[in-house]
């Protein structure tokens, strides 16, 4: 062991013991533990999580925020931000893709609707903010805000001052939205059309506010200015109610709202709130966190548990339901691919280039039948669009590359997730999305898939970018389509091309610099070829990052570089390396890059997906402590439960799934394959609740942060001397005990045998 690692060692430890704000009284319930503002201090530059605190329920159709950044600001909730304008319904999964469907209340003292008039100063010292439970103090009303939220509507209470002129303002944003003022019934009805692409010209959110007190004065208005009658429509529409409340009052308001129409928004406030009061949904938002942030229970310290659950509750808000029920309770949905209302489950608000890495396994672990019905809408969108998607927002948008909703589709098939009615026709579906490309967004299907399909791979310099990126998720994804073949019973020959297209990979290695390459059309590689360079033939990344996008067949790789010990000296180079880089494909340092800059991991960018999987690659090589030191060091460095806890965009659960996976003691490196790789457990004792009734216990005997090595492990009392755990063995349920040590043991998980699945293996 290098004095450097010891040293290091001895860092994460002095921070691990640092005791931080406790969310919680006394030991309290998963969701006590969540900080929602984790990832909030972010900024275009750098991105400490780029998140914002989503009060919601798991996978709910709405969030609600508080909105500090100006209209159409992807930047909606920052940390260091002064003021609040409003508390916006929001469906944004990131500040790049940005929000649709959004509109806002305020409450105000006076008749102030703009957006920069009604802004409030608040301090985060008067701000208590829980996934079911927000409240504010605004300073420039004297009022205090609260929210709690269910899957599809929110109950508002505002405390207001002693006044004459308290008011609510509506804001239904820009670009052609509705308001209609029914004062008589306490009411609000209106739409926003507002969208960040994606969607058809037909979209609208119907909203409905209905407050629990006499209006005394209200006005519509129109852009900033009030105006005459009880309904604006087009343009930029809002509402302004005003209440007398001379002693000061608590003025309550319900809101829901739909993607169908506005009966189905004033039917989804029946359904989900009914006659109930503001405690008795917070109390059922807060039982709900709790089923689903319960099925891990954890024993560590109170900083591992804060970092622990607000990352498992980032895990489990996207993919949001985008699907309505009916009177009977039959889903049902508003097609954004389409613009029809059609039956059945619909998710979306999620990049699969992200989230088939760990976020979609985990669910496949711990929430099954959640993804079921992911599932199910998956083969909606093809239905409905002719094509599976890869980043949806909340219908087909143009970002990042790959087909990895192979990866996703796959998993689920494999592990009997989805049922044959649905694992057939998503089949052909995913056959129908690996052999074209969406006329119009081009990163859905497979752009250059025709290169693709005839070199086996696609070529740099035929006006394909990051060209590398796509042919080695192509080839991934490939494999992926191969494992649900077979599973499938489909003929041996469909299953055998698409194994052997899982092998173009190798096309793309260079044997000269031992990593992957970009390759010309005729088949030379991409000259001058710089393997700092981040993107070009890459995506966010560099070709020391992407080189090892082999998750299938680890071993193959490991034979094109020369055998195991050049494997693993190249995957220390990662981590020696300086954090050197070119960033001239981009004009200017992106964030991803200089979120690898500033850690001191070198050149390893734990701040962007590509490279997520890479630590436990040293399992497939016989030296699975230089993953269990590295994936510790990971997990105390570049997570906290604190505003800047992240190390790069959070991205819809997969950087959270990480660290979820990870504090457990093991990763999907492979989805689609059954087999998860051993890591190295962060907790002394942690309790899996499956959802098929069984339990697993994990224990780490003598674990502590300077002893993150594994000397034995134990699976059911027998001795388990693999790097890798398998899924079904996981399901059968059963006790999981890891011997820790404070100094490597250079002699488990070496053989042949131990490595994980490997396709060539
Ligand atoms: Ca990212």
């Amino acid at each position: 062991m290098k004095g450097t690692m010891k040293h290091a060692i001895l860092l994460f430890c002095l921070l691990a013991t640092a005791r931080v704000a406790v969310v919680a009284q006394g030991d309290g319930t998963p969701v006590d533990w969540v900080n929602p503002l984790m990832g909030t201090d972010s900024k275009r530059e750098l991105s400490n999580g780029n998140t914002y605190p989503a009060i919601a329920l798991p996978w709910g159709m709405n969030f609600w925020m508080p909105q500090t950044g100006k209209m159409g600001d992807g930047w909606a909730y920052t940390y260091d931000a002064d003021k609040i304008r409003g508390f916006k319904q929001t469906h944004q999964p990131s500040p790049w893709i940005n929000d649709y469907g959004q509109f806002s209340l305020m409450p105000v003292v006076g008749m102030k609707i703009d957006q920069d008039q009604r802004a409030s100063w608040f301090s985060h010292k008067a701000e208590t903010v829980h996934p079911y439970y927000y409240k504010v103090y605004l300073a420039d009303h004297d009022i205090t805000a609260e929210i709690t939220p269910t899957e599809r509507c929110a109950l508002f209470r505002f405390t207001m001052p002693a006044t004459d002129s308290a008011a609510v303002v509506i804001d239904a944003f820009d670009r052609g939205s509705s308001v209609r003022i029914d004062a008589a019934h306490r009411r609000v009805s209106g739409y926003t059309t507002r969208n960040s692409g994606g969607v058809p010209s037909n979209f609208k959110n119907y909203f409905v506010i209905e407050f629990d007190r006499p209006v005394d004065f209200y006005s519509a208005w129109d852009g900033g200015r009030l105006v005459a009658g009880d309904e604006v429509t087009g343009g930029h529409a809002g509402a302004i109610l005003g209440f007398r409340c001379p002693s000061g009052a608590v003025i309550g308001a319900r809101v829901s709202s739909s993607f169908i129409s506005l009966e189905q928004a004033a039917f989804n406030l029946d359904r989900e709130v009914g006659s109930l009061p503001f405690e008795q949904v917070r109390e059922k938002a807060y039982d709900r966190w709790n089923e689903i942030l319960g099925r891990v229970e954890v024993t560590g310290t109170d900083r591992q548990r804060e970092t622990f659950y607000s990352c498992l509750y980032r895990s489990v808000l996207f993919p949001r339901a985008f699907h309505e029920y009916d009177a009977a309770g039959n889903p049902l949905h508003y097609s954004p691919y389409n613009g029809q209302v059609l039956p059945g489950y619909l998710f979306t608000d999620t990049g699969f280039w992200d989230t088939f890495r760990c976020l979609f396994p985990l669910l496949n672990l711990l929430y099954p039948s959640v993804n079921a019905k992911i599932q199910e809408g998956l083969l909606n969108v093809y239905r409905e669009s002719g094509f599976l998607p890869e980043w949806a927002s909340p219908g087909h948008r143009g970002c990042m590359v790959g087909n990895n909703s192979a990866s996703v589709v796959s998993d689920a098939i494999i592990k009997g997730i989805t049922g044959p009615a649905i694992a057939v026709p998503l089949y052909e579906a995913m056959l129908k999305t690996a052999n074209s490309v969406h006329p119009r967004v081009r990163s859905t299907g497979r752009a250059g898939f025709e290169h693709y399909n005839r070199l086996g791979y696609v070529p740099c310099n035929v006006g394909i970018n990051e060209s590398a990126a796509r042919t080695l998720e192509y080839a991934y994804d490939d494999w992926c389509i191969a494992r649900a073949g077979r599973y499938l019973g489909r003929p041996d020959e469909e299953v055998r091309l698409y194994e052997q297209r899982g092998q173009n990979y190798r096309h793309l290695f260079d044997p000269e610099t031992g990593l992957m390459r970009g390759k010309n059309a005729d088949g030379t590689f991409q000259t001058p070829f710089n393997p700092l360079k981040w993107g070009d033939a890459f995506t966010e990344g560099n070709s020391w990052h992407y080189t090892w996008s082999v998750f299938h067949d680890i071993q193959g790789l490991i034979h094109l570089m020369g055998g195991k010990e050049r494997f693993v000296t190249r995957l220390d180079s990662i981590f020696r390396l300086p954090p050197i880089f070119d960033e001239s494909y981009y004009g200017g340092v992106i964030h991803e890059i200089r979120e690898m800059q500033i850690m001191n991991m070198g050149n390893y960018a734990h701040g962007n997906q590509p490279i997520q999987h890479v630590i436990y690659l040293y399992n497939h090589a016989g030296e699975p402590w230089k993953a269990q030191y590295r994936v510790r060091e990971v997990m105390e460095k570049l997570y906290r439960a604190t505003p800047d806890g992240y190390c790069g965009d959070e991205d819809n659960g997969q950087t959270s799934a990480w660290y979820v996976f990870s504090a457990l003691g093991f990763y999907p490196v492979c989805p689609a394959s059954d087999e998860y790789v051993i890591g190295s457990p962060l907790f002394t004792a942690a309790t899996i609740h499956l959802e098929n009734g069984k339990k697993i216990r994990i224990t780490a005997k003598e674990n502590a942060c300077d002893r993150p090595y594994i000397r034995a492990v134990r699976w059911n009392n027998k001795p388990h001397d693999k790097n890798f755990l398998n899924h079904f063995d996981l399901l059968r349920g059963g006790e999981l005990t890891f011997q820790m040590s404070e100094k490597p043991l250079p002699t488990r998980g070496t053989l042949p045998a131990a490595a994980p699945f490997s396709f060539s293996k």
